[in-house]
């Protein structure tokens, strides 16, 4: 083994190709060790101790753990507080070197100042972009002076792109990655079987469940199939919540399993403009919560904070929990959520529609519950989703434009598949009485609406009214 070591901090990249912070490493000499760290600060968020996400990241890593063996080398998994271990970890191997991929969420960039700074006086340190196509910083009006809205933003974004853009990392090895997983080399350190899914999160408190919904190998596959199968009728697929008209891949964008260069590269070779589209809202979210972090807490619009006179009704923000409210499409949807851990993006906008117009109930209750259960929650994105429905956000839903979820569910779900799948209590009901079932005379074990819509409508409306 060469003197020299880097140490590869893994976090929202997890895969082995096209890997920024990998590839760096590989650019320099020495052996590369790759480490991930369950980390404390973030797992005190998660109260499910069997969430779904923590199976999808202990088996990537047990993926990610057994292709590095196939070059010489482990995955060092340990568990604690990534702030203190990464520095101490850099100072215990004699590391020269430590690379991580940027991370532009509010926390994530004090976390990484502060590791910063402390390995200052130990070894080199570099965080490079992995995540976007462009760094928030790159694509404003002039220095730190950035968009508020997408469709400049996404303008200079798409002339901002050249091939290099999108090109994918050499990660040509030569047998560099090393293995200093045994108990010699990290002692003092708890170090986690990276190999056992099951045992791994069992050492952490946790339970580990094999999820068929999301395979941690699909990520690859999901693309090609969408762009051979899905991609030319996105413009409509995209709305139709029982079709597979999206690709479903942003938990493996989250996580990344897959390199969102990859992604844009299979967009613009195949056409599929309104896609891309989408991988840009990401980044445009992704710039405004770099820009203005007060908006994960709130409202990105000053006129609404302190101001909105939220409604305060357990039984309702209950009822939408559970897909209770006796709107079949919000029903639907929200026990997607709670049975897959994903929702359809025309899903999403109905239900956080619903809640903060319908209900009047405050955006964050709402934000929160998504945090909890999505597999792809991301905050950048749902904040800036959340605020746009609840007519708060930059860009946002005009607040008199108030979805009238019947209508919603008869235009995005016409034959009723997706309230069938979801909501069992109508799988018998015909199609053209499925999304208003209690004008029915026949007695059907579904709720009544929680709340009239028209009456609803106008109350929202005067709630903005009174505010702004
Ligand atoms: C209230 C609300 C909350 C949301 N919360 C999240 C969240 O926590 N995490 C998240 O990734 N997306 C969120 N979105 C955006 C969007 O709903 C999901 O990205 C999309 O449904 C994922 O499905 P897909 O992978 O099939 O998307 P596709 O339609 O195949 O799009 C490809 C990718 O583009 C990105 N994307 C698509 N639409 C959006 C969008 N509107 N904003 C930002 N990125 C987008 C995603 O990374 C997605 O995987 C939210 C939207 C709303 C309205």
């Amino acid at each position: 083994m060469t003197s020299k070591l880097s140490l590869v901090w893994l976090r929202r990249d997890l895969r082995l190709y096209d890997h920024a912070a990998l590839a760096t490493a590989l650019g320099r000499d020495g052996v590369l060790q790759p480490v991930f760290i369950f980390d404390t600060d973030i797992l005190a968020s998660f109260s499910n101790p069997s969430d779904r996400r923590l199976s999808f990241i202990a088996a990537t890593l047990s993926s990610i753990d057994s292709s590095l063996k196939t070059k010489g080398g482990r995955l060092l998994v340990l568990h604690g507080s990534a702030k203190e271990l990464i520095p101490r970890l850099a100072n215990k191997l004699g590391a020269n070197f430590v690379c991580a991929a940027e991370d532009y969420e509010p926390v994530s960039r004090a976390r990484d100042e502060a590791v910063a700074k402390q390995l200052a006086g130990i070894c080199e340190v570099s965080f490079v972009k992995d995540q976007v196509i462009f760094a928030p910083c790159e694509v404003t009006k002039a220095k730190d002076d950035p968009y508020k809205v997408y469709t400049p933003y996404s303008r200079l974004w798409r002339s901002t792109l050249v091939p290099t853009s999108t090109a994918a990392y050499s990660m040509k090895d030569d047998g560099r990655y090393s293995d200093l997983c045994e108990k010699a080399k990290t002692e003092g350190f708890k170090v986690l079987d990276a190999g056992d899914p099951v045992a791994l999160l069992a050492a952490c408190g946790y339970h580990y469940k094999e999820d068929s919904l999301w395979p941690v190998t699909d990520a690859r596959t999901r693309l090609s199939r969408f762009i051979k199968n899905a991609a030319d009728d996105y413009g409509r697929g995209r709305d139709m919540v029982a079709e597979d008209g999206t690709s479903r891949l942003s938990p493996y964008l989250r996580f990344g399993l897959i390199s969102v260069r990859e992604c844009a590269h299979e967009a613009l070779k195949a056409g599929a403009d309104k896609w891309l589209s989408e991988l840009i809202w990401r980044e445009f979210y992704a710039m405004i919560l770099y820009y203005f972090p007060e908006s994960a807490q709130q409202e990105w619009n000053p006129k609404y904070r302190g101001v909105l006179d939220w409604s305060h009704n357990p039984e309702h923000l209950d009822a939408w929990k559970r897909g209770m409210t006796g709107y079949p499409m919000v029903d639907a949807a929200m026990r997607q959520l709670l049975a897959e851990g994903w929702m359809h993006n025309r899903a999403r906008m109905v239900v956080a529609s619903f809640l903060t117009k319908h209900l009047r109930i405050d955006w964050r209750l709402g934000e929160a519950h998504f945090a909890q259960l999505l597999m792809d929650y991301d905050m950048a994105s749902n904040v800036g989703g959340w605020q746009w429905a609840a007519s708060t956000g930059t860009d946002a839903q005009p607040y008199f434009r108030v979805f009238n979820p019947t209508l919603q569910s008869e235009k995005f779900d016409p034959n009723g598949d997706y309230i069938r799948k979801y909501v069992p209590e109508l799988r018998e009901v015909r199609s053209d009485v499925i999304h208003a079932p209690s004008k029915q005379k026949f007695k059907l074990n579904y709720p009544a609406p929680i709340v009239d819509h028209s009456s609803a409508r106008e109350q929202a409306i005067a709630m903005f009214k009174t505010a702004g």
